[in-house]
């Protein structure tokens, strides 16, 4: 069986060898893949995170294992820089805790997309917002930001609930139900459960607007979905 994706995931097992999760546009899929880690492994770039390979795979009675992996795309680049790093560990901590091993491939234009533009040097913390939005929106924990979540009504916006994702309106804050924000990161926010892969680059922020984002997000995330993300504490340093 031969296949070509992105490498996810890579778990150590047992001594020498590892549990690789690979995505491409159609499906996921894990595989063993013996020896990797040691230095003479002809097959270990071929499964370092984030690189896209082709990959000849045998069906053993434990599963999948990896023949051969070769490299077409290292995307070495990001490994070598340190916001390549952290975007890659931001990435692969939130893919893991919010999506489900069979739907992971859901993930792979955005994240193929994030690559592309980390190489071009985009800024990653507005990638970051962006993946954050997005994999909430996959997971079932996007927020409404269409209209407020109380009355409905489009116009006249002001607060966000960190408890409930949502938009508030003039008429319904009652100065407890949320967080007042300026209309310029209600907008951001706004945007970033909108936006489609192809229009990532549309528009970069200011670093300090994503990370009051980023934390407006995590406290949703603590509070609601009740997971930690340790990957946070890098991007907000
Ligand atoms: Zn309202």
């Amino acid at each position: 069986m031969e296949i070509d994706g992105l490498v996810l995931r890579v778990n150590p097992y047992r001594d020498y060898d590892a549990m690789v999760t690979v995505i491409n546009k159609r499906s996921s899929f894990s595989f063993l893949a013996r020896g990797v880690r040691k230095i003479q492994s002809k097959n270990s770039f071929s499964v370092l995170p984030f690189a896209y390979s082709h990959f000849d795979l045998m069906k053993t009675k434990d599963g999948l294992s990896l023949k051969t992996g070769n490299v077409i795309d290292s995307h070495a680049k990001l490994r070598d820089s340190y916001e390549g790093l952290m975007m890659l560990d931001f990435i692969g901590e939130v893919t893991s805790k919010f999506i489900q091993e069979k739907e992971l491939h859901k993930t792979y234009n955005s994240i193929q997309r994030i690559i592309e533009l980390l190489e071009n040097g985009f800024d990653h913390y507005t990638l970051a917002i962006i993946y954050l939005a997005f994999i909430l929106n996959e997971s079932g924990y996007g927020w409404n930001v269409k209209a407020c979540q109380k009355c409905g009504q489009k116009d006249d916006i002001v607060a966000i609930n960190t408890s409930t994702g949502g938009f508030i309106c003039r008429d319904c804050f009652d100065g407890q139900n949320g967080a007042k924000l300026s209309s310029r990161l209600l907008k951001i926010i706004r945007y970033i459960f909108m936006v489609q892969p192809e229009m990532y680059d549309h528009i970069a922020f200011e670093k300090d607007e994503c990370l009051v984002v980023l934390s407006l997000l995590e406290e949703f995330i603590l509070t609601t979905v009740e997971f930690r993300l340790n990957s946070l504490k890098l991007l907000q340093n």
